[in-house]
């Protein structure tokens, strides 16, 4: 028997992606490319400030480096398939990432502020019971390239608080799809470049990253990040919440909200709180028993508290409460003395609301909202 040829490849080699690059590792390649560290910071500017992806374009850069880092390099952001405008400004971009998967992301132009909504995985592994997400399984982890390249594809559009502008980007919250800190190492890269001053420069508390509880990964960003932290407890005991999120079961609620707080206390910056998102099923969780229960569990920990009325979606029975159980909800915990706010819910019509999100575009969608878009995770407005 002949043993089979060896296989040759001839295909061009892979550029590196710089986009997503932490800053440390970007001066390392210069160096390796015969730079001085500082080109790093240079590129970062044309990168991030500029949103420039050709380095044709990055006019003081000499053109014979122009054409080296065109060789062996290359500024990718992920496809945008689809966008969708509102009247009201609100965006949604449908991004396709290598491999054939896609995800969402969304941005909210409110009053004074601007939030982007970005995803962090393709699919969900959790299956939270009341989340569309997680409805289709786990497909992949985004690259850091990609989770910031949202970023890149929102700030072409919409620009960056300091460049001015009523509509830039004042904040970013990791609410899209996935569960950021089951994509540990490419979601702090990220979020880096989010706050670093020489990337998008954007504050600390306004970069928030949102879990559903994944403690030990919790507790290892404490003292790794300085991103503001909310919280998906959705129930106010142990035997409610595993029904709703089999996270629980691993991680409950006492070690969860310890947690946070060692999160909170590894922080430099006293005065900062917890964002603890309750979403608001009719008959499940919005007793106003459960409000109690929530109050009575909750004091002493610093937070503050993000109803979240459900959206539903198509494989779920659950429904949303009416708006007097979100008041009831909210008054008892308003009364217990919690800063409290209900989320508005923006466009669940064309299923971009928060859970609501699976990375594709339904035929409801391509029917009826060409120019309406949504909010998956809409800020703290009291409705
Ligand atoms: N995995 C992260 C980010 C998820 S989405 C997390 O669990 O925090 C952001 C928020 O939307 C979470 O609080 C999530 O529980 C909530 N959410 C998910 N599905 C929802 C739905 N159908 N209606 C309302 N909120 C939902």
């Amino acid at each position: 028997m002949s043993s089979a040829p060896p296989i040759v490849s001839d295909a061009v080699p892979a550029r590196v992606n710089l986009l997503g690059m932490p800053r440390a590792r970007l001066e390392e390649f210069m160096v390796a490319l015969g730079e001085k560290p500082w080109r790093a910071q240079q590129l970062f500017k044309w990168i991030y400030h500029q949103g420039v992806d050709d380095f044709a374009r990055m006019t003081d850069i000499g053109r014979a480096l122009r054409e080296r880092l065109a060789a062996c390099a290359e500024v990718r952001p992920p496809a945008v398939a689809e966008e969708h405008v509102s009247a009201d400004g609100t965006r949604k971009w449908l991004i396709r990432v290598d491999g054939g998967g896609s995800v969402e992301t969304v941005f909210i132009p409110e009053q004074g502020r601007g939030t982007l909504c970005v995803s962090s995985q393709v699919g969900c592994a959790l299956d939270c019971s009341f989340c569309s997400t997680g409805k289709q399984g786990f497909q992949r982890d985004l690259s850091a390239a990609e989770i910031i390249g949202q970023v890149w594809i929102a700030a072409r559009t919409f620009g960056l608080p300091k460049r001015g502008g009523q509509r830039s980007i004042t904040n970013v919250v990791l609410m899209g799809m996935g569960e950021p800190l089951l994509n540990f190492d490419n979601v702090v890269a990220a979020m880096d470049l989010m706050m670093d001053d020489f990337a998008y420069g954007i504050s600390k508390r306004r970069v928030t990253l949102s879990t559903a509880g994944v403690v030990p990964a919790l507790d290892r960003l404490a003292g790794l990040s300085e991103a503001s932290l909310a919280i998906s407890l959705h129930a106010p005991n142990d035997a409610l919440r595993d029904r709703l999120m089999p996270v629980n079961r691993r991680y409950p609620i006492r070690a969860l909200l310890d947690s946070a707080r060692r999160y909170m206390d590894a922080q430099t910056d006293v005065k900062r709180v917890v964002t603890v998102e309750y979403t608001l099923i009719k008959d499940l969780n919005d007793s106003v028993a459960l409000a109690h229960e929530l109050a009575a569990l909750l004091r002493g920990f610093p937070c503050k508290i993000n109803l979240i009325p459900f959206n539903p979606f198509p494989q779920s029975s659950y429904e949303r409460p009416s708006r007097n159980a979100v008041s009831r909800f909210w008054n008892v915990l308003n009364d217990a003395g919690y800063r409290v706010t209900v989320r508005t819910t923006r466009g669940d019509d064309i299923d971009a609301a928060c859970g609501q999100l699976v990375g594709r575009v339904s035929d409801r969608t391509r029917r009826s909202a060409r120019h309406r878009a949504a909010a998956p995770c809409s800020p703290e407005a009291r409705t």
